[in-house]
């Protein structure tokens, strides 16, 4: 907003500005996934690139402190940026009191009150309660994603409640690190919504990794003792109850929009059903001057999602026509071998009725995946039948989350597998089997 001319003004109460993402969702996490994943490699793979190691081992303490000092380099990044641009970083808790004054119960005491144009809510989400199972981050043992990656030591046990993209990503840190790790999902599908394919694959690889899954299964109560907690658990339909020990409980079975505090209510700015502020296609609420983005309405809960839909609002705000193409908006999971997608997955053409051919290539025939000796997982692209236009673009596999965006210019630009196939990718190269993926699409690959 500042870039474009807009006097602007950002209103946090956190004391640290980043948000989720940055302090306790997905920096931290990545930094967590790398260094576990650097473990993981060098105990089970090293030895088949020739390198011996003695004495290999974990400092818990040291891996957490390196994760907080990216998240502080980052988050000081944005204060930096804030001077840079003459943003005010007003520090303390905003309520909206009006369709253009916000006022802030400040942090180090006493009210302000800001008078805008343009109000634009950003609040985010929180963790959503799961009553038999209540989150006490402070007591190590019940804990939420913020919890988990404030951990003193390296639990013997784990129950991840919720097999979705924060019980597979954690799960996955702990589980390297030495941790059993049950993750116990109410579904008979982890990540549900994703390609199927996708996800049935990486749950094959990921219990060959060590989790263990209880699908279609779900939890009834938790006891927390000396020793850890006492977790309950029933087939999702009823039956037989059974108990599972654990040092620590994570509870990861989503997150709701945060709207406590704004005074919405008073305003006349209604919520849905799963309490999102409810917006029209340019981000403005009911009430003219207010708007919203990200993960207080509807749509994915991606931290990219709600930066282009920022900067769409803002765009507007200032004049122009910012506008968000949904469909080209992708999503990671960054479990190894890497998840990513966009656009439409199999069972969604299917439901639709949509006529579309599917090319797939396994990273096992791609020679850079085969030299690197990371060869789990495949490339899918699906394109219209008629048309060969990219519909969808579906990968498992070795840095699947870099190579998606050569899907996502794809849908963006509505290119079809043949564009794809026939722009050269160098060698050798991952992406070389997205390439061959489009070659199966609308014709046949080379290697396979
Ligand atoms: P999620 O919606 O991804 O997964 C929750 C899972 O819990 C689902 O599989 C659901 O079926 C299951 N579940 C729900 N209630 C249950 C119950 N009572 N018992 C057992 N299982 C139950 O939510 P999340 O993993 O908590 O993540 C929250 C949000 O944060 C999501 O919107 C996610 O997209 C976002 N996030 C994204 C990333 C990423 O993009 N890499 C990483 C972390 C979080």
């Amino acid at each position: 907003a500042a870039q474009l001319g807009l006097k602007t003004a950002c209103v946090e109460g956190r004391g640290r500005l980043g948000g989720t993402c940055l302090n306790v969702g997905c920096i931290p996490s990545k930094a967590l996934l790398e260094s576990s994943h650097h473990y993981h490699v060098a105990k089970h793979d090293f030895d088949k690139f020739g390198l011996e190691v003695d004495g290999l081992r974990v400092n818990f303490g040291r891996m957490m402190s390196q994760k907080d000092d990216v998240v502080e380099g980052l988050t000081s990044g944005i204060e930096g940026l804030f001077k840079k641009n003459k943003v005010s970083y007003i520090k303390g808790w905003g309520k909206i009191i009006g369709s253009n004054e916000v006022s802030v119960a400040l942090t180090e005491g006493g009210n302000e009150s800001i008078k805008a144009k343009n109000i634009l809510i950003a609040s985010g989400s929180e963790v959503t309660p799961l009553p038999p199972a209540p989150v006490d981050n402070e007591g190590k043992k019940i804990v939420d994603s913020t919890g988990a990656l404030e951990l003193d030591k390296i639990p013997d046990k784990m129950v991840v409640v919720g097999g979705g993209v924060i019980g597979l990503e954690l799960g996955s840190v702990y589980s390297r690190l030495g941790t059993e790790v049950t993750v116990v999902e109410y579904m008979n599908t982890l990540c549900p919504g994703m390609d199927k394919e996708l996800t049935k694959y990486l749950d094959r690889v990921l219990k060959k990794q060590g989790l263990k899954f209880k699908m279609k299964t779900k939890v009834t109560g938790t006891e927390v003792t000396d020793a850890g907690v006492k977790v309950t658990v029933e087939p999702a339909a009823g039956g037989d109850a059974e108990e599972i020990e654990a040092d620590v409980v994570l509870v990861a079975t989503g997150r709701r929009p945060y709207t406590a505090g704004l005074g919405l209510e008073e305003l006349g700015i209604p919520l849905d059903a799963q309490g999102r502020v409810e917006v029209d296609e340019h981000f403005r609420t009911q009430v003219d001057g207010i708007w919203a983005i990200g993960d207080v309405i509807k749509g994915p809960m991606l931290a990219h999602k709600a930066e282009h839909e920022g900067i769409a609002a803002v765009e507007t705000m200032a004049g122009m026509s910012g506008h968000i193409n949904y469909s080209a908006i992708p999503g990671v999971i960054y479990t190894h071998p890497e998840v990513a997608s966009v656009g439409a997955t199999e069972e969604e053409l299917k439901e639709a009725g949509v006529k579309f051919r599917k090319g797939k290539f396994n990273f096992m025939a791609n020679s850079r995946g085969r030299a690197v000796q990371d060869t789990d997982g495949f490339v899918k692209v699906l394109a219209d039948a008629e048309t060969d236009r990219i519909l969808g673009v579906h990968i498992v596999g070795p840095n699947a989350g870099e190579m998606i965006m050569e899907g996502v210019i794809a849908v963006e630009y509505s290119a079809s597998s043949e564009d794809l196939a026939r722009a050269t990718h160098a060698h050798p190269t991952l992406s070389e089997a997205m390439k061959e993926a489009c070659l199966a699409c609308f014709s046949k690959p080379i290697h396979s």
